[in-house]
């Protein structure tokens, strides 16, 4: 167990937030709801963002950039989209201070400077770029137009949780405008594509791909798709989006285009996102009580060497080896530490390189330097192996993605060991309440009965999976008919 941290089945949530802290990922802010992204968590954020960028790419997409603030009056011309993001939402109203004349020193808001309009801080930016499409499509040869955008987002959570669940935070927001609908139903499947092979093939997190009921869909869209992971405590997590809009923005602000045969048609749309809660996924998916486990292929340090030394001559002697091996490695592509300080015992050093889930370390001694060998440990199993030393650049790449898909097996059995399937109310409450993890089960469809269900139990219908087989049976509530199960589960 690390230092100050409880384990996982001690207190699963504190685990998590002292992890998140400890491993120097994030920290609270002093702005409400607000994180500090902390260097070392950010470097995996940008590895996230780098393997995304490439696939968004590969797939034809392009990156822009549109305005933070969303004019009201825009915001409110897709009034599902508005109306369901109302509530979180943070207002520009004035756009100027003045020193307060009864309190030197103090500010105050200007009351002169208050804005004709106000200024909706996007919590998603379907409003304001769809009013910019509107001015760049007018024919089909305009179409498709395939835009992505990294941005911050802000949406005032009243609960929030560093990563999961923050009032501001990092994402990226595709937003697809079609001729077709056919081809934009294509888009939005393509997107969950690249999002459930971007957590399976980088993250190592299996997913669930689906579909959301009525309830959880996103406003202003007439299909939300997730993928849906589960976290080590049994609870899910949606860990992206992508949504088919169809012609709802391009009627709200107005987006026509004349097709082939001279006509004005409406414009399809999709939207999709991702966002920094994927670095709450990643923590909670496979690290265990020393500290974080990071695939590989996230990793922003691969290999960590560690010197054991007692004397000055043998560390010159060791640091020439390690410095030796260093290069190699970071000649094949790889990302390597060699930790020469001289003011932490090996101890402390292979601690803290646990907690931050550096995937192998390497550890050299004055023996090692006599045989020829060093010590090998890898962070996921924790096995440690005698390496010769002139075999290590050819093992270590081998050894990474070993880890890599271990990691992938092990998260993968424990989300099949999760789902369990009921066929009555009763046995569901039961395994919610034992087990966790998701539940498959029959439901009537309707929104009355999900909203029953989770009213009663916290579950929610995650989603209704892609590859869900048809299947009678009865709603497990309402013991009206259904054709195939849906997967619940309590999420965070
Ligand atoms: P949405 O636009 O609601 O479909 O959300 C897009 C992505 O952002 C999804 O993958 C969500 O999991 C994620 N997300 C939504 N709200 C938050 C939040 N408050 N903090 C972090 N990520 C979020």
């Amino acid at each position: 167990m690390a230092k100050g941290i409880p384990t996982r089945s001690e207190d699963y949530s504190q685990w998590y937030i002292e992890l998140v802290k400890q491993a120097d990922l994030a920290e609270n802010s002093d702005v409400r709801g607000c994180m500090v992204i902390k260097p070392y968590g950010y470097s995996i954020w940008e590895k996230m963002q780098q393997a995304l960028d490439k696939m968004f790419k590969d797939t034809g997409h392009v990156n822009a950039y549109f305005p933070l603030f969303v004019p009201k009056s825009m915001f409110e011309a897709e009034e599902k989209n508005a109306e369901g993001f109302a509530k979180e939402c943070a207002i520009v109203t004035h756009y100027r201070l003045k020193a307060d004349p009864d309190n030197k020193g103090k500010l105050i808001v200007d009351p002169n400077a208050k804005l004709e309009e106000e200024l909706v801080v996007r919590p998603t930016s379907e409003a304001i770029i769809w009013s910019t499409y509107k001015k760049w499509i007018q024919s089909y040869r305009d179409l498709p137009i395939l835009i992505n955008q990294w941005a911050n987002v802000v949406r005032w959570e009243m609960r929030t949780r560093l990563f999961l669940r923050t009032a501001e935070f990092l994402w990226q927001e595709g937003h697809t405008a079609h001729a077709t609908k056919q081809e934009a139903i294509k888009e939005t499947e393509q997107m969950l594509d690249v999002y459930a092979t971007f957590a399976e093939e980088f993250m190592a997190m299996p997913v669930v791909k689906g579909k959301k009921s009525e309830n959880e869909r996103f406003p202003g869209a007439l299909d939300t798709y997730c993928i849906e992971a589960m976290m080590q405590d049994g609870k899910a997590l949606q860990a992206g989006t992508s949504h088919f809009l169809g012609q709802n923005f391009a009627k709200a602000f107005d987006v026509k285009f004349s097709n082939k045969e001279g006509k004005l048609e409406e414009v399809w749309g999709t939207s999709w996102g991702v966002s920094t809660r994927l670095m709450g996924a990643l923590i909670m998916a496979h690290s265990d009580d020393d500290g974080l486990i990071i695939p590989p292929k996230l990793a922003p340090i691969h290999v960590v060497i560690v010197p054991i030394f007692k004397s000055d001559e043998e560390f010159a002697r060791i640091s020439e080896k390690a410095e030796g091996i260093a290069k190699e490695l970071r000649k094949q592509g790889f990302s390597v530490k060699y930790d020469n300080r001289d003011t932490q015992k090996p101890g402390f050093k292979f601690a803290e390189w646990e907690l931050k889930g550096v995937p192998v370390r390497i550890a050299i001694g004055p023996r090692d330097l006599e045989n020829g060998t060093v010590e090998v440990a890898r962070r996921d199993t924790k096995e440690k192996q005698v390496m010769k030393m002139d075999d290590i650049t050819s093992s270590i790449p081998t050894l990474l993605d070993d880890i890599q898909k271990n990691i992938y097996q092990r998260a993968l059995k424990f989300k099949t060991e999760m789902t369990t399937r009921v066929d009555t109310y009763d046995e569901f409450k039961k395994v919610l309440d034992e087990k966790g993890g998701f539940v498959a089960a029959h439901w009537d469809g309707t929104a009355e009965t999900e909203q029953k269900i989770k009213g009663e139990t916290k579950a929610t219908i995650r989603c209704i999976p892609l590859d869900a087989a048809v299947e009678e049976g009865k709603c497990i509530y309402s013991g009206k008919p259904s054709n195939r199960r849906v997967l619940f589960a309590i999420a965070y």
